[in-house]
């Protein structure tokens, strides 16, 4: 699947939970870390494939996030769900349509697609407007592959405490984020991986998200050559919690690069 691409990477846009790393107001040991690796944005990843860029979720820090990290195009959008983290960035978009002079496509599951219609009613709302507002072409996906920017891409179900999360798996890569379960038929779309991105909120259970032990077991039966860890609360202190992790598995930071296919891994 990714053998049409000379270079394929991930990108790591924010690798905090819902309330960002530093949280407003807190002094606890992550919030007032020096580490850069503990300043956390909001949950978000960037796919390059050779010239192509492909954005997984619209987070509330997306503007930031493509100042950046120089992101000068975007050829699509996916997203995993509809949880406000997870969109809010979305009118940021424009630029990108300023640039490319023309609509961007973007993929949801049907549920997905209609909490983000109704919470952005003014981009989907056709009447002429004085204002520019994001200009987007719509996919709704389900459970087969679909083709996004030249890629095959497979969706992969997972849930997200009652609701349900959208993973993604290209080539031998595999963004999961905001997942409680990952059902069995799932875990079959999700043998012989490279790179396996999982949720791992902390260590106390969370009834939405899975915890670092629960990733780590999750790890053990995928099997995946490497593994890091995301949406990552300020329960978690970087350099503490990955002195406990085995070699293959890693916490992901903001700037983390992952090329895929290839051994090394360079944050930028
Ligand atoms: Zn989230
Ligand atoms: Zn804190
Ligand atoms: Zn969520």
């Amino acid at each position: 699947m990714l053998a049409d691409f000379e270079h394929a990477s991930i990108l790591v846009l924010g690798s905090g939970t819902s309330v960002g790393v530093p949280m407003v107001g807190c002094h606890c040991k992550a919030c007032v870390s020096d580490d850069p690796r503990d300043k956390r944005l909001r949950p978000s990843v960037l796919l390059k494939l050779d010239d192509k860029r492909i954005l997984i979720d619209t987070s509330p820090d997306f503007r930031y996030q493509a100042l950046r990290s120089g992101i000068e195009r975007l050829d699509a959008i996916l997203y995993t769900h509809a949880h406000a983290d997870h969109i809010l960035g979305l009118d940021d978009v424009r630029p990108f349509n300023f640039m490319q002079k023309g609509n961007i496509p973007f993929f949801a599951s049907a549920g997905a697609f209609e909490t983000i219609e109704r919470t952005f009613r003014y981009v989907f709302d056709s009447s002429p407007s004085e204002s520019s507002r994001p200009r987007l072409t719509p996919h709704i996906f389900d459970s087969e592959p679909i083709s996004v920017a030249g890629a095959c891409i497979q969706p992969v179900r997972a849930k997200h405490g009652r609701g349900i999360v959208y993973g993604f798996r290209i080539g031998d890569c595999a963004y999961l984020t905001d997942h409680s379960e990952i059902p069995a038929e799932s875990e079959a779309l999700l043998q012989g991986l490279d790179v396996l991105f999982l949720d791992a909120l902390r260590h106390n259970p969370h009834p939405t998200h899975s915890t670092v032990e629960e990733s780590l077991k999750t790890v053990e039966r995928l099997r995946p050559r490497r593994a890091f860890f995301t949406h990552i609360s300020h329960d978690l202190v970087h350099a503490t919690t990955q002195a406990r992790l085995p070699a293959h598995v890693q916490m992901a930071y903001d700037g983390l690069e992952i090329f895929i296919g290839r051994s090394d891994a360079s944050a930028v």
